[in-house]
C-alpha cells in the first residue's frame, strides 16, 4: 500500500509517500511560493532530485502538480495515482477533541476549523491542504494528525495556567504542546531502543522551533510550548518564556503596536534576536568561534533555558531513564549536547565524549556505560510517523 503524507503551509506544500507497512520512503519533495508567481518544486527519488518551476496558484493547482509529478514518466514512483490508497496529513492544532490520529470526516473538518482560532498561523493552511487533496484524490480516505494529540495525557494541574479558570472553562485557555508527532515518535523509539513500554523520558525536539516533553510511563506529562508554539524554550526566531509583563511595557511605556510586539516575539527574538546575526545554529556555531561574542551568548541562552527545563523535568519524573535529543540541533550538535547536560554528574548523569562525537546519522546512546541515565541521540521522523498511523487506521 502507497500513502502519501502532506504537510501543508501557508504558501508550500511538503510530501513524501511511503511504502507501507514497511515505511519506505519512495519519493519526497517540496512546493514552495504557491500564489507568488512562479511556484517552485523540488521532487526527489533516492538521490535523484528534479525541479520544476510554474506558476501555481493555489494549493488545489498545486497538489495537481505534485500529483503529476508522482506518476511521472521519468521521476515519477507510481504509474497510475490510484496507487495512492491513503493520504495523511499533519494538522497543527486539534484541541482538546484529538487524542490520537483520525480518519478525516465533515466533522473531523469542522473541528479543525473550530480550532483556527487557536492556531490563526497553521490550521487555515493545513485545512487548505486537506481540502485541495479532497478535491484533487476524490474519496481516497484521508487520516489526519495533530500536533497537540500526544500531549493531551498532560494533567490539568500542569496544562492550566494560573489565570482566572473562567479562561479555561469558556475559552479553553490552557497548555496544548506542539511537535506531538516527533516526541512520541521518538518516545516509541527510546522504548525499542531500552526495551521497555514504561519508560519516563525527557525528550527534547531541538530544530528552528525547539520545545521539551516530560514522558512518564510512555505518556507525556509535560511540555514547553504552550497554548501555542511560543512558549518554552528559545528558538530560532521565537523569545520562549519571558515575564508577561514585558508586554506592557513595550506597549504602555515604549508605545509599540501589539502586533510588532507579536512578531517581534515570533519571528525577531531568540536566537536571531539575542545574535543580530542568524536563526541558525550553525552559523552561529561558526560565528562564535571566530570571537563573535554575541553569538556565543545566543548559544549559552539556548543551552541554559534547555538544561533549566531538564532540571525542571527531573522534578516532575524522578526516576529517569533516558534524556533524548532529536531535531536538527539536537541530532547534529555535539558541542551543544555537553553544554545542555554535561554538568549532571552529581545525578549520575555522564556524557561520553567519543560516543557524543562519534559522527554518526543513526539512533544512538551517547552517554557513558555507567550513567544512570541514558543520554540518547534518536533522528526524527514525523512523516513516518504520520504515514504508519495513516496505514494503521485504513487498515483497522
Ligand atoms: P525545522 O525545525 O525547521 O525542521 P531542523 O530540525 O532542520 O529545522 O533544525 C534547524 C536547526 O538545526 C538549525 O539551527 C541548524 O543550524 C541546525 N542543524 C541542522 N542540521 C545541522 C547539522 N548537520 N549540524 C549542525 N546543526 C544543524
Amino acid at each position: 500500500m502507497k500513502v502519501l503524507v502532506v504537510n501543508s503551509g501557508s504558501s508550500s506544500i511538503k510530501y513524501q509517500v511511503f511504502g507501507m507497512p514497511e515505511g519506505d520512503v519512495l519519493c519526497k519533495g517540496l512546493l514552495e511560493r504557491i500564489g507568488e508567481g512562479a511556484s517552485h518544486l523540488v521532487h526527489s527519488v533516492k538521490d535523484k532530485k528534479s525541479e520544476t518551476t510554474a506558476p501555481v496558484a493555489n494549493h488545489e493547482d498545486g497538489m495537481k502538480l505534485i500529483l503529476a509529478t508522482l506518476t511521472d514518466k521519468e521521476n515519477g514512483v507510481v504509474k497510475d495515482i490510484h496507487e495512492i490508497q491513503a493520504v495523511g496529513h499533519r494538522v497543527v492544532h486539534g484541541g482538546e477533541a484529538f487524542t490520537g490520529s483520525v480518519l478525516i470526516n465533515d466533522a473531523v473538518i469542522k473541528t479543525i476549523t473550530d480550532y483556527c482560532d487557536l492556531a490563526p498561523l497553521h490550521n487555515p493552511p493545513n485545512l487548505t491542504g486537506i481540502k485541495a487533496t479532497m478535491a484533487v484524490l476524490g474519496s481516497i480516505p484521508q487520516v489526519a494528525c495533530f500536533d497537540t494529540a500526544f500531549h493531551q495525557t498532560i494533567p490539568e494541574h500542569a496544562y492550566l495556567y494560573a489565570i482566572p479558570h473562567k479562561l479555561y472553562e469558556e475559552h479553553k485557555i490552557r497548555r496544548y504542546g506542539f511537535h506531538g508527532t516527533s516526541h512520541r515518535y521518538v518516545t516509541e523509539r527510546a522504548q525499542e531502543m531500552l526495551g521497555k513500554k514504561d519508560i519516563n523520558i525527557i525528550t527534547c525536539h531541538l530544530g528552528n522551533g525547539c520545545s521539551m516533553t516530560a514522558v512518564k510511563d510512555g505518556k507525556s506529562v509535560d511540555t514547553t510550548m504552550g497554548l501555542t508554539p511560543l512558549e518554552g524554550l528559545v528558538m530560532g526566531t521565537r523569545s520562549g518564556d519571558i515575564d508577561p509583563a514585558i508586554i506592557f511595557h513595550l506597549a504602555d511605556s515604549l508605545k509599540m503596536p501589539l502586533k510588532d510586539i507579536n512578531t517581534m516575539l515570533n519571528k525577531k527574538s531568540g536566537l536571531i534576536g539575542i545574535s543580530g546575526l542568524s536563526n541558525d545554529m550553525r552559523n552561529l556555531d561558526e560565528e562564535a568561534k571566530k570571537g563573535n561574542k554575541k553569538a556565543a551568548l545566543a548559544i549559552s541562552i539556548f543551552a541554559y533555558r534547555v538544561r533549566k527545563y531538564i532540571g525542571a523535568y527531573m522534578a516532575v519524573l524522578n526516576h529517569l531513564d533516558g534524556i533524548v535529543f532529536t531535531g536538527g540541533i539536537g541530532e547534529n550538535n555535539a558541542q551543544l549536547r555537553v553544554e545542555m547536560c554535561g554538568n549532571l554528574d552529581f545525578w549520575g548523569i555522564a556524557i561520553d565524549t567519543a560516543k557524543n562525537t562519534a559522527p554518526s546519522r543513526t539512533e544512538r546512546i551517547v552517554s557513558t556505560d555507567a550513567s544512570r541515565v541514558k543520554i540518547m541521540v534518536i533522528p526524527t521522523d514525523e512523516e513516518k510517523a504520520i504515514a504508519h498511523d495513516t496505514y494503521d487506521l485504513c487498515m483497522d
